[in-house]
């Protein structure tokens, strides 16, 4: 089969690659369309855990066509989403039911190989059925909502709150529909792209604004009396961190969601943490979330539908890597077959 194979950093070559034979509870996935995202450009700079030769390729969808014969729970011709972190259920934090912390985690795209590939074999235990009636297209967004509904869990929004989103990419315009479901006050989403901006705004932001303006803090600050009670940081970098530090109301809290680059730190005003008794959290995978996101999304209570994901074959995928990310698309995704 055609695979888009990572032969280490800024290597990654369209190659034939030999599956090997299916083992004990595993199913074979004939990939109809796996998401890009940005641990994927983690991955080709070499950022990422991935060993090379590793087939990179983790938010991916398709159709069961072959199984072991003891896999009961999948069926030949089922459509299905790939969970693509898998926990060992024996070390420390898996015992505590803290799968995302897995000592011996492993994932299907980043350690193992995954779904920039024509098939895929996954541990049946990784697949989740999908309706037939509900897209691909809509169904690779599973994966990196999941993660979403973990950040959500984390955040523990009460009914009323305002909410801060900074980042306006995926993860924040999929935020903002999981905060309007939970029933947040007014939902805010600072962005500096403008289409994403109004984007936002259909999908249930209540206000917009460019962090690039003037007196967005004040601004903020007047429409939440003091500051949003949560702000969910969804860029990866310190500088909207140190944002979320500044706007957050007194006694609010802070979820640190986007992936920043390693050597990425920052320095917190102690005086202000302290003052403001300020709830900093991580959002780290995600852990039993897979199932609610996909439910989330066939009931479209989440609309994927209006990112209209970007299509490209594999042999496109190092182009895209390697150009910087247009601005104008919100998620591309890749169509191996
Ligand atoms: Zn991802
Ligand atoms: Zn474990």
């Amino acid at each position: 089969m055609k695979a888009a194979i990572f032969k280490g950093p800024y290597e990654l070559h369209v190659d034939e690659y030999s599956l090997p034979k299916i083992e004990k509870s595993q199913v074979l996935i004939k990939v109809d369309l796996c998401g890009l995202c940005g641990t994927d450009f983690h991955i080709f700079s070499g950022e990422a855990p991935s060993k090379p030769p590793v087939i990179p390729g983790h938010e991916y969808v398709g159709t069961v066509v072959d199984k072991d014969y003891r896999v009961d729970g999948l069926s030949i011709g089922d459509h299905v989403a790939i969970d693509p972190n898998i926990y060992c259920g024996e070390c420390y934090y898996c015992r505590h039911g803290k799968i995302n912390f897995c000592t011996n985690l492993k994932a299907l795209g980043v350690t193992l190989n995954g779904g920039f590939a024509e098939y895929s074999i996954v541990p049946s235990s990784q697949a989740y059925h999908i309706p037939k009636d509900l897209s691909f297209t809509s169904a690779a967004f599973a994966e990196p909502l999941s993660c979403c509904v973990h950040g959500m869990d984390q955040a523990s929004i009460k009914l009323g709150e305002s909410v801060g989103i900074i980042g306006g990419g995926t993860i924040g315009l999929m935020m903002i529909q999981l905060v309007k479901i939970s029933g947040a006050g007014k939902i805010i989403l600072i962005e500096p792209v403008k289409f994403k901006r109004e984007m936002a705004a259909k999908l249930g932001a209540d206000y917009t604004f460019d962090p690039n303006s003037e007196n967005i803090n004040t601004q903020i600050s007047e429409l939440t009396s003091g500051g949003p009670d949560v702000i969910i940081e969804c860029v990866g970098k310190s500088e909207a961190t140190n944002l979320a530090l500044k706007l957050t109301k007194k006694g609010g809290r802070i979820i640190v969601f986007g992936l920043s680059e390693k050597k990425d730190t920052m320095s917190i005003n102690l005086q202000n943490f302290f003052h403001k008794e300020l709830d900093i959290k991580g959002s780290l995978l995600n852990p039993f979330t897979f199932a609610r996101s996909v439910e989330l999304i066939a009931s479209k209570k989440v609309n994927v539908e209006a990112f209209n994901p970007v299509l490209f074959k594999l042999d496109n995928l190092r182009e895209v890597l390697n150009n910087k990310r247009d601005l104008s698309v919100i998620k591309y995704q890749i169509s191996p077959n």
